[in-house]
């Protein structure tokens, strides 16, 4: 059993705008101290949840609790949990360290209390030689982390972040999101950010809801959802994946051309019904001589072949899949063979690698 206490949580919550369902009977709950992550398509409702959680958004229905208190009605100005903006919201006029005491200075704590939280939190996000600075004289990450700091000085039990990292370039971005699960994992508060950056989302967080027209399409661990996808969208949305369409047949799914592919798990739907095996492009080896006695091959024509330094992405052209089997071989394992384009190979799989889906 967790002894991990709930912190918030959201039951049975529907949010509409007009005939727009934005969130659909959604209930969650986060743990104290964990790095929570709502991903997923624009237009899934992410940041209508992230308001509701705020309080900057109503439910329709459903009720909000933050440590077993229901504060369906409390005002976001009321609540201890803080949004933070994408655009940061700095205010120009003011330094660095005028920012961050701002929020102190509203609640009229005593001067020595707002000294001493302020520089703590300048030395934890190493804002401290750029405190007299204003943030136009800041790069894009200063400002984050001084956005980043505006928040945590307030102690929030909760700190929202809607797509926190979406004004940095690549680059900056990935460096940024070890910094924050750092930053989170040292301060010790829940952090709930959305994305819709699957790879940000499996990096940064311990458990991501991936979500689907307002409502939760899978909850778990990075691992989890990367690893046993229960509907294709998941599959499809985590990662690239390898779909191979078929019909459920006893032992896996029976693939037009290429006989029976065999399965990890058991079927939810009887046999005949159409069903999918999804396999990652990592799991997949190739085989130019013979037919591998792996259980799961399918036979087809190397399409294409690129080059990314750590790894060669080879495109196999397969009959009867709908789109090229990609095939992630790693350039520091490559074998001595020397793929082309055109040759016919077998495409294999260790079976507890391949997960049948039906929904
Ligand atoms: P994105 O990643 O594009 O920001 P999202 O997943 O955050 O998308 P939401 O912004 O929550 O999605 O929007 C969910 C749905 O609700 C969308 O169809 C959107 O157009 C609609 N919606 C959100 N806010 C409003 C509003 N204030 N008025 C009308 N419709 C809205």
């Amino acid at each position: 059993m967790s002894t991990v206490q709930p912190v918030m949580s959201l039951e049975g919550v529907s949010k509409s705008f007009g005939s727009v369902t934005a969130v659909d009977d959604l209930s969650l709950t986060l743990e104290e101290g964990e790095f929570f992550a709502l991903l997923g398509p624009s237009g899934c409702g992410k940041t209508t949840l992230l308001r509701v959680l705020a309080g900057f958004e109503m439910p329709d229905r459903g009720s909000v609790r933050l440590d077993g208190a229901d504060i369906t009605s409390l005002r976001a100005n009321r609540r201890p949990v803080n949004l933070m903006f994408q655009s940061y919201a700095l205010f120009p006029h003011m330094t660095v360290r005028s920012n961050v005491r701002y929020g102190l200075e509203m609640e009229k704590l005593p001067a020595p209390e707002i000294d001493r939280r302020v520089g703590e939190v300048l030395e934890r996000t190493q804002l401290e030689e750029m405190a007299n600075r204003k943030p136009d004289q800041l790069s894009g990450g200063q400002r984050q982390r001084v956005a980043l700091a505006r928040a945590l000085v307030k102690r929030p039990r909760v700190l929202l972040l809607d797509e926190p990292l979406a004004a940095l370039d690549k680059k900056l971005r990935e460096e940024m999101q070890l910094e924050l699960k750092r930053l989170q994992h040292d301060v010790g508060i829940t952090f709930v950010v959305v994305t819709h950056d699957q790879g940000e989302a499996l990096v940064m967080a311990d458990r991501v809801a991936l979500m689907k027209d307002g409502c939760i399409e899978q909850l778990g661990a990075p691992r989890d959802l990367y690893e046993h996808p229960q509907t294709r969208f998941v599959a499809d949305f985590i990662g690239t994946t390898n779909l191979f369409e078929g019909r459920v047949a006893v032992g896996g799914v029976q693939l037009d051309g290429h006989g029976l592919l065999k399965a990890d798990n058991e079927a939810e739907t009887p046999v005949g019904e159409p069903a999918v095996i999804v396999v990652r492009p990592e799991r997949i080896t190739l085989h130019v001589k013979a037919r591998p006695k792996t259980a799961n091959a399918v036979k087809g024509t190397i399409a294409d072949i690129a080059y990314h330094g750590q790894d060669l992405n080879v495109h196999v052209a397969v009959s009867g899949a709908g789109r090229h089997v990609q095939v992630r071989i790693s350039t520091a394992q490559e074998t001595s063979a020397t793929y082309r384009i055109g040759q016919s190979v077998w495409c294999a799989w260790n079976p507890e690698h391949g997960r049948m889906l039906t929904r």
